[in-house]
């Protein structure tokens, strides 16, 4: 029954036509000069899901000049109404399921069990950050010292963070970085990914409904050059948050390297060359099952998803012949079909990058599998799941950012060979062990250079709280998304010494 009564809220919200705009002041700009543009389905092109205004060079003055002026409110308001604030938009997000799980599903291409998973997880952010803002943000913590003299540590907001998102995850990432810049104290502008404007407009007004002040959350749509840039490149900013491509990541390192003025804190969470290494231990079934969702939920487009697949040689035919066969089971089609386990990637830019590396890999690898597209993918940008042989993790210089699989067979008793082989990749996000060999996890946990190590189990689908979520090395500065000391990161620490003896007590 509550099943049914989320699929007609999804069908009705789906029925609307969205709309993002710049939200500055609590106001949706449309006026000036700006340009607009129609959002349109990844998984049909040829529907309009909805509209959105770019913003201009007035829209960014503003929202920098009400930021600025916002902050000393902002930042002393207690922690437990900044708290408050977040639960009841938690709340707000919930009872709004149905129509986020649509958006998601038409704006993101997302299928209906990753929308409940993204809705989810931004709600679990919501809170999450409200317990720690409870936590950590109200009380100064007294520490210890001489007698005759107090020492106090206070956390506090930085001032205007720049909060960057991507497309791939578009309300849970959006909501995790928003919620936990503003429960540090910080007022925020975001800036989503110009593929998901939608989604994050709904989230804003989520937030601002809840009771954050208007001033105090900014939202910019736009690109990186046209408004991404210009706000890492203003004195006014105080910090930057970004997820996104590790290219990306480094770009805007160098430009907040370059800048005068202070040094601002930069939380960057980029991409993986995720590996999960087989042994000849491990129970293929199970095996085959865990690769098949690490590699192609999502249609691949997660940062933790398994892009790289060690066998042991030994077992390695028969394990690559049954996941053969489990990939002949997928259904790639329309997100919003629950028979669905492949949706589309998000453009034709991913759909063309993707296919280039799908027909290099035919001629350079051994094609393991590729399936066919069937006609009802004739109007999305939809892309084949594929795996490929190849004889080493070095063949891949970038993230492939889609539904391909690599496979490489690693002989028995050279283990070591392996991890050294992933950890040269520089990256260091998620990691996978199928094996029924204590020590060998012991073995492989111990060395692998990531911030998520995965047992007898998928790598994807981290969970609030349970499993912070981030990387190390090209994958990310962090602290871990979803962790205990991921909104630290967003405060500054003061100290204040009183001598008790002076004041003659
Ligand atoms: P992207 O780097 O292309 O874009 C990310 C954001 O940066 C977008 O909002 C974009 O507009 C902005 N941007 C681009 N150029 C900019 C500039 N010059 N200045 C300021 N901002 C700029 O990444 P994407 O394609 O949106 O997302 C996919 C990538 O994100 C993948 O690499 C994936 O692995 C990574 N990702 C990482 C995590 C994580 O938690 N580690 C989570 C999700 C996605």
């Amino acid at each position: 029954q509550a099943l049914a009564a989320l699929g007609k809220e999804m069908d009705r919200a789906a029925a609307q036509s969205w709309e993002a705009t710049p939200i500055v002041g609590g106001q949706a700009r449309r006026d000036g000069k700006a340009a607009s543009q129609q959002v349109m389905d990844p998984a049909d092109n040829t529907r309009v899901v909805g509209e959105v205004t770019w913003s201009d060079q007035d829209t960014i003055e503003q929202a920098l000049a009400r930021a600025e002026r916002a902050q000393w409110d902002w930042d002393n308001t207690p922690a437990a109404r900044r708290a408050d604030i977040l639960r009841r938009a938690a709340d707000d997000m919930e009872s709004r399921m149905g129509e986020l799980m649509a958006m998601c599903t038409r704006e993101a291409g997302k299928s209906i069990p990753d929308g409940v998973a993204e809705v989810r997880e931004a709600v679990d952010f919501l809170r999450y950050y409200a317990v720690q803002a409870e936590r950590n943000f109200s009380e100064p913590q007294v520490m210890p010292g001489p007698t005759g003299e107090r020492n106090e540590l206070y956390l506090r907001g930085r001032g205007t963070f720049v909060c960057i998102s991507p497309w791939n995850f578009p309300l849970a990432i959006f909501t995790g970085q928003v919620s936990a810049a503003l429960a540090a104290g910080n007022c925020v502008i975001a800036k989503p990914a110009e593929q998901t404007p939608l989604i994050a407009a709904a989230a804003v007004r989520i937030l601002h409904r809840a009771g954050v002040p208007q001033d105090a959350l900014h939202l910019l749509p736009g690109d990186g050059p046209g408004v991404g840039a210009p706000l890492i490149a203003d004195p006014r900013i105080a910090g930057v948050a970004f997820t996104g491509s590790v290219e990306t990541a480094k770009l805007i390192n160098r430009k907040l390297a370059e800048r005068d003025g202070p040094i601002l804190p930069f939380i960057a969470e980029t991409g993986g060359q995720n590996a999960m290494i087989v042994d000849s231990s491990a129970l293929p079934e199970q095996v085959a099952a865990d690769v098949l969702y690490s590699a192609f939920a999502s249609a691949g487009q997660r940062c933790s998803a398994l892009r790289v697949l060690f066998v042991q040689d030994d077992v390695a035919d028969k394990m690559i012949n049954m996941l053969a066969g489990a990939m002949d089971e997928l259904k790639v089609g329309d997100p919003a079909l629950l028979s669905t386990d492949v949706g589309p990637v998000i453009d034709s830019e991913a759909r063309d990058m993707l296919e280039g590396h799908a027909k290099a890999m035919a001629n350079q690898a051994r094609t393991i599998r590729r399936l066919e597209l069937g006609p009802e993918c004739a109007n999305g940008t939809f892309v084949a799941p594929g795996a490929f042989e190849i004889d080493s993790i070095n063949r891949l210089q970038r993230e492939v950012f889609g539904p391909i699989l690599h496979v490489v067979r690693y002989q028995g008793g050279h283990l070591d060979k392996v991890i050294d082989a992933i950890n040269a990749t520089g990256y260091g996000l998620t990691h996978g062990i199928h094996t029924r060999i204590d020590h060998v996890v012991e073995h492989i946990s111990r060395r692998i250079k990531v911030g998520n190590c995965y047992v007898n189990r998928n790598t994807i689908g981290s969970v609030v709280g349970v499993q912070p979520f981030g990387g190390e090395g090209l994958s990310g500065t962090g602290p871990k998304a979803g962790g205990p000391h991921y909104m630290l990161r967003f405060a500054t620490e003061r100290t204040l010494t009183i001598d008790t003896t002076a004041a003659g007590g």
